[in-house]
Formats: C-alpha cells, structure tokens, sequence
C-alpha cells in the first residue's frame, strides 16, 4: 500500500473513505488540483493484502472483462474458426491459466493505481474510516491501530456490496456472489443464476461459453427492463441461439443444498418449479456499504436503503462532507462513480464541476455486447415526446461480415421538431466501443443530421451509426428505407 510523503499526517484538505473508481479517481484529481489528499480504504483480496482499485479492479469489471474475453476466444476458436476456413482440434481449457491472466491483470492495475497515488502526492491508507463529527475520521488500519484525521473535506466513496437472499445465502462454494462467481476453479456442469441483469448474464456468458449448461432464472416478466425494447428482444432472441437458458417471470422462493450442489425452487405462471444445479450465481443486486460508516451525530442523512443522500453536485446533509460512486443514487457504474469523484475534488478546489447524468453510457459486455446512452423508445413514448428513430443492422455492415459477427442493430432516437439525438441503442459487435460516439454527440447536443453529415471510416462498425442516422430522415444509403 502506499507510503507517500504525506502518510503519517493527521489534518488534510481532504480524505476520501474509500478507494474504488470513485473515491481514487477523485483522489488523484483533488490531489492535482493541489489539495492535501488522503485516501483510507478497506479492500483486502483473498490473500488478506490490501489492494485499491474496489470492487470493480478487484472483484468486477476488470477481472470479469479479463475471463469475457478469453471465454469468448475459447468459444470462438471451437465454434468460429471453421466457418474463417482455420481447421483446428477441439480447444482444450486450461482455466487455472485463464484464471492466473486474469489475476495477473488485476494485479498490474491495482498496483497502478500505488504508483499513481506516490506521483500525485495521495497518501493511501490501508484499513477502515469511520465519520465522526466536525469532519474527524476515525482510521484504523488493518493491524487494529486507531489514528484520528480531521480534514476540510471529506468525501465518502464505500461503495457497495452483492444484496444476500435469506433463502440462499452465499457460502462461497456452491451459491456464491459475483466475486466468488469470476473465481470458480472448474467449469460446473449445471450453472444456475439467480437475475437476468448486467452481471447475471455477463458471469453466465463466461461460464456458458467455457462449457457449462447455464439457466438464468429472472423475476420479472421483462427481459432487460431498462434496456430499450427492440434492442432487448433482439439481444434474447441471440442468446437463446448461443443456448442460455433464461426463464422469465421466474421468482425463486427456496434453496435447498445437496451433497453436490442445490436445489433450487422458483414459481412461474404455470405453477412450481425445482431446477438442480451445481453451482448458484446469485446476482440481485447490489446494496450501499454504509452500515458503521458514519457516527450519528455526524449529520449524514441516508436513505430507507441505506444510500447516502446528495445534492446533484454530491453534497451530503453535512457541511464539508460529500458522497459519490455506488453509496449514492443512480446507476452502480464505475465512470458514473469517477465522473462524480472529479467533480467533487474541482468544486472542493474551487472550480467548476459538474456531472451530466442525462449522458452517461451503459454498457453489458455479453456477445453481442449491449450499449446505449441517453432515453429508450419507451421511455419517449411515456413521455409524450415526439421523435424520429433510425435503424440499421449489422447484416448490412461490411466489416460486421468480415467479422462473421453480423448480427444485431444500431438505433438512434431524434426530437421530431429540432432533431436532436436524445438517443442511441446498440446490440452487436463491439457496442461497448461504438456508444462513445454517440455520447461525444448527445454530450454536444448534437442532430441526427450532424451525425449523417460527418464522414465515418469504411469499412468499420461505425458505419451502422452513420446510417441509423441517416435512417432517421428515411436517407440510409445501405438499407432500404420504410
Ligand atoms: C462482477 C461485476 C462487474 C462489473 N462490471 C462493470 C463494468 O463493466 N462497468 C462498470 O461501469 N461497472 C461495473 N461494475 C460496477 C462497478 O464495479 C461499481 O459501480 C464500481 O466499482 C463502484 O465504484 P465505487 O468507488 O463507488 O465503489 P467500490 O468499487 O465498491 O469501492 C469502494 C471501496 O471502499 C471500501 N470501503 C468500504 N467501506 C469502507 C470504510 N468504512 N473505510 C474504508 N474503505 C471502505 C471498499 O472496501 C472498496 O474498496 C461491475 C460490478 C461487478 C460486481
């Protein structure tokens, strides 16, 4: 952990508690803004040493996007290679390498992010911080010893932590979080996930393509509810392809554990079910790490669900005191996390600062991936909006076909009156790449016709934006137009 210059210090300009996205982004930035930066943070990996970066260096984006790609390639080169004309013998796992690349990964980036903190002057702290009154943190590191650190500021940025159900609570061997879920030593046979949302598919798409038989059972009657309707359907429609099996409108009531995995019991609209699996991803979610974060006569204010409550610039209920990333409300994303973490350490500064949560991308990194920024179709229509949408499939893309990843479409939504992109919704290849097109534009307010009238490289996936915004005005070039 880092030792800078400044550790050993007790009064700071500001000390962020917690050391994820949110909290050592913003860390760096108060930091180069000249501030005098601590940041305390508690993550301790399963070899017991401390390592920043959260959750989403340690235990969920990185390392879930290090096995998505490698289980993508396995099944590519099973599955794809052929229809290329590459003859090659069945693939043959070797998970525990897959598993050391992917550790190895996150190594290098949590390491990264000591050496960003010794070059920016932050003095990270191993070990938990506790708000007490008047901007007094309680820190005491892992070894037990207690320090008292007053500051200017402080910026609370816990984080959050996978939600348990009482009916099937994680044991870390067969029903098991996210974390557990990256870490599997062998590929079960029978893979069930509780929660068709964005990290329920993602941990089934890795284990589904490395050879497990994966069913995903979801609550609601809705495939990907917040994701915009034509998209979703044409994403299950191809996943149901690739062989997940997900059942929809299926609640899980108990779990019963056997010898050699778990019996798992779920209603639908015909009746009760019991589905045996090996294994048990639970993935429902994710709750606010606050509990015995704050004393109570600090004057932090949080919500019936824990989340501390903010101003649209981040200010809590407590003069001095701020919070961003997952401990506060809208979407659990990392960049959501870092964009409110800079903005707080520039409006601590004196600066401006500012977050536009009207664009801020999504993206699900299955294959296809999934991607979108701004308002679905639905989400217009419930508003009375009166819009322009523009599509365009990837069948028609030249360089989706060379590479034989054809499958998906690009939508774009514009203002019928001023034809701004309120907008943008992708499944297909490289979705995830594609959007920061698209939020560069809706960030500038840009038209459909702007996006028509700028040149786009050929042949690259772009294109298929290009021409689902000129599908807008009717005037795609490489499709026919309804
Ligand atoms: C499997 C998985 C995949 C994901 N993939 C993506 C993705 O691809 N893209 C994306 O944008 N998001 C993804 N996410 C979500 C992303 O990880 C979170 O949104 C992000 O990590 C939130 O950042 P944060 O800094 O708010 O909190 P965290 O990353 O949770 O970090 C909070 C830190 O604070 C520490 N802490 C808690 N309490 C204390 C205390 N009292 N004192 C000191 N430290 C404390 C915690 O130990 C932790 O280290 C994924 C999540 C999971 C689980």
């Amino acid at each position: 952990m880092t030792g800078s210059a400044l550790a050993g210090d007790s009064k700071y300009d500001v000390v962020f508690i917690g050391g994820g996205p949110a909290g050592y982004v913003g860390a760096i930035r108060a930091a180069q803004n000249g501030l005098r930066v601590a940041c305390i943070d508690a993550w301790r990996n399963r070899d017991g040493k401390p390592a920043f970066g959260g959750t989403c260096l340690n235990a969920g984006c990185i390392p879930s996007k290090a096995l998505l790609e490698s289980s993508e390639l396995f099944h590519r080169a099973g599955h794809e290679f052929a229809s290329h004309g590459i003859r090659v013998n069945a693939p043959e796992l070797d998970l525990a390498a897959m598993q050391a690349r992917k550790a190895g990964i996150v190594r290098q980036f949590t390491g990264g992010i000591d050496a960003l903190f010794k070059s920016n002057g932050v003095a990270g702290l191993a070990g938990r911080g506790h708000l007490l009154p008047g901007n007094k943190i309680r820190y005491t590191s892992h070894a037990g010893e207690a320090e008292l650190l007053e500051a200017e500021h402080v910026v609370l940025a816990t984080g959050s932590t996978p939600i348990e159900l009482p009916f099937a609570r994680f044991d870390g061997e067969v029903i098991l979080d996210s974390w557990s879920a990256l870490d599997l030593p062998a590929v079960p046979a029978r893979l069930g996930v509780i929660g068709a949302g964005v990290i329920g598919l993602e941990l089934g798409s890795v284990w589904s393509r490395l050879g497990a038989q994966v069913t995903v059972l979801e609550a609601l009657e809705r495939f990907l509810f917040m994701v915009d309707g034509q998209v979703a359907k044409d994403a299950q429609r191809q996943f149901k392809k690739q062989g997940l099996d997900i059942r929809l409108g299926a609640k899980v009531t108990a779990t019963e554990r056997g010898p050699a995995g778990v019996a798992v019991t779920y209603e639908d609209a015909s009746g009760r079910h019991v589905l045996e699996v090996d294994r048990l991803i639970v993935a429902v979610g994710r709750r606010p790490n606050t509990d015995g974060l704050l004393d109570p006569l600090a004057g932090v204010h949080r919500s019936d669900r824990g989340f501390i409550e903010v101003d649209d610039e981040c200010r809590t209920s407590a003069a001095g005191v701020w919070a961003v990333g997952d401990v506060v409300r809208g979407p659990m994303l990392a960049h959501k996390g870092s964009e409110e973490g800079v903005m707080v350490a520039d409006l601590i500064a004196g600066r401006h600062g500012h977050v536009n949560y009207a664009v801020i991308p999504s993206v699900i990194y299955t294959a296809p991936e999934i991607a979108w920024v701004g308002q679905t179709e639905e989400q217009l229509k419930e508003a009375r909006v009166d819009y322009k949408a523009g599509t365009f499939n990837f069948a028609a893309s030249g360089r989706a076909r060379a590479m034989e990843q054809a499958a998906g479409l690009v939508k774009v939504l514009a203002d019928a009156a001023t034809d701004r992109v309120l907008g943008v919704h992708i499944v297909g290849p490289m979705a995830g790449e594609l959007i920061g097109e698209a939020v560069v534009a809706m960030e500038f307010e840009a038209s459909a016709e702007d996006l028509q009238r700028t040149i786009h490289a050929h042949p690259t996936l772009a294109e298929a934006l290009h021409e689902a915004a000129l599908s807008v005005d009717r005037r795609a070039l490489h499709a026919i137009n309804h």
